[in-house]
């Protein structure tokens, strides 16, 4: 290690440090925070984010980036990270970045009011503001490249429109087709009906955390609007919601979040505190919470656990063990795509990301957004939007300028059919341990072969290594076509 390198790590640790203060803010904000402290957090948010951007932007980081040499792979990663992260806030004009948060920050609040009155008219002005100043910041990150890719690097590396457009055109005709044979077919699963009560839920609820290795020492679950998971290192938290009518929405939730929170706890704690130390990608990211929640948490397996998990909390509920299995993968055209079942989710994502792709390289004005919008799922779901909050209005993303996002949720569903087959190849058995609600030789795998190594090794380059072979749609495609003709009798 040279002396340059100890030094940028050392600056590095503290900026790292101080990152996790700032998220475990956003975490208090939305889980326990007194109503009346909104003002006064969004000052103290504010400050951090300050002390953050001088970090990220010092001269010394520069310098010492200069002067620096990674001497093996560890410290060459490392390296890549901070360059990575430096370029990309000094490239962004200062102005321009306030301006951003000064803007999106006000058109959160826009969007929900908005929203809240299906009024698509009130928050166009503010998108078209949103996306001309996110249009600028990637013209300075793209240096005459492609604008949207330039975003895709925020969330995604390496990854490019073009790319992700060609899979995901080729992944639409089969996933439409699977959903008009699924929704045409003759046997329909039952559904659940009921009420069940909050206190049950939340047992259950931490009974699945347990069972997919969640370390409590290291983690806690507690009630949010919209679950999400926040933190790394050694404290990474989830958060969970209860309708009474809905538990599979707390359960999978829970197991979703367990599986963000599994992947930042399972990074080898040598990078702990280090740019290493955090999940490469949100594509990656959601590749861990996609093979917890659905290729383990919905298998036929699994689920025949969680029948008797659910008897011993809630007794007969009305719906037998082999009826059971349809249930929690019941397939239904609905406009949210929070709520999308495995079948339809990806044709939720794929629709905003050609829009939002459209509308950064220009070839879609504002103005058209909501007509495109209807169009489009018109084709892909067979039915008409009845009002934008079911529509163009239903995510906060566009709001708050999280272009190039939405593809990441679809990767991670590739990159969890890959998984997926690379598992069941080294698990025979596998399906035998979640019968008993054992996840352990399931999540190990996946700690092994992919968490352990943080930010070490590139999305794509990880998801290969762990697998064996470069990652591709098919094996979700066919994951998806077996399971839901089997449900659904085809
Ligand atoms: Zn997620």
């Amino acid at each position: 290690m040279t002396a340059a390198y100890l030094a940028l790590m050392a600056f590095q640790r503290e900026t790292e440090a101080l990152a996790q203060i700032a998220g475990r803010l956003g975490w208090d904000q939305e889980t326990v925070m007194p109503r009346g402290a909104a003002a006064q957090r969004s000052e103290e948010m504010a400050a951090i984010e300050g002390v953050l951007h001088a970090r990220r932007t010092d001269g010394r980081v520069g310098d010492w980036l200069a002067a620096a040499e990674g001497r093996t792979e560890v410290e060459a990663a490392q390296l890549r990270l901070i360059r990575r992260s430096f370029d990309r806030a000094t490239k962004v004009p200062a102005a321009l970045a306030q301006e951003l948060a000064r803007v999106t920050s006000m058109a959160q609040g826009i969007w929900a009011e908005a929203r809240a009155q299906d009024d698509v008219a009130a928050f166009l002005p503010t998108l078209a503001q949103v996306v001309t100043l996110r249009r600028e910041e990637a013209a300075c990150l793209a240096q005459g490249g492609d604008l949207y890719d330039a975003l895709i690097d925020d969330y995604e590396p390496g990854e490019s429109g073009a790319s992700l457009a060609a899979m995901f055109d080729r992944m639409r005709p089969r996933l439409v087709a699977l959903r008009a044979a699924v929704l045409g077919a003759s046997h329909q699963p039952k559904a659940l009906t009921g009420r069940f009560a909050e206190a049950g839920q939340l047992a259950v609820a931490r009974e699945l955390a347990t069972a997919f290795g969640y370390d409590w020492t290291r983690g806690r679950l507690d009630l949010a609007v919209h679950p999400f998971s926040s933190g790394a290192g050694n404290d990474a938290r989830i958060t969970t919601r209860v309708s009474e009518t809905d538990p599979f929405n707390c359960f999978y939730s829970t197991i979703h979040e367990v599986g963000h929170a599994c992947y930042e706890l399972g990074i080898d704690q040598a990078y702990l505190l280090t740019p290493l130390g955090n999940g490469v990608s949100m594509g990656v990211h959601e590749s861990q919470s996609r093979i917890y929640e659905n290729q383990l948490g919905r298998s036929a397996a699994f689920t025949g656990w969680l029948h008797g998990k659910m008897v011993a909390a809630f007794g007969d509920f009305g719906i037998a063990q082999d009826a059971f299995y349809g249930a929690v993968n019941r397939a239904q055209t609905g406009y949210i795509r929070t709520e999308a079942d495995e079948v339809h989710y990806n044709l939720h994502v794929m629709l905003r990301f050609d829009l939002e792709r459209a509308l950064i390289r220009g070839d879609l004005a504002v103005g058209d957004l909501e007509a495109a919008w209807n169009d489009r799922f018109l084709a892909d779901f067979g039915v008409a939007v009845d009002k934008p909050s079911n529509g163009m209005l239903q995510d906060v993303h566009w709001s708050v300028g999280l272009f190039g996002y939405f593809p990441t949720y679809t990767l991670g569903n590739v990159y969890a059919g890959c998984l997926h087959a690379a598992l069941r190849a080294a698990v025979p058995d596998l399906d035998q341990q979640l019968a008993q609600g054992d996840t352990s030789a399931a999540t190990g795998w996946l700690r092994n072969h992919l968490q352990t190594h943080g930010g070490l090794y590139a999305p794509r380059e990880v998801v290969e290594r762990a697998c064996g072979f470069a990652p591709h749609e098919g094996p979700l495609l066919d994951y998806l076509e077996a399971k839901f003709r089997g449900i659904y009798r085809l």
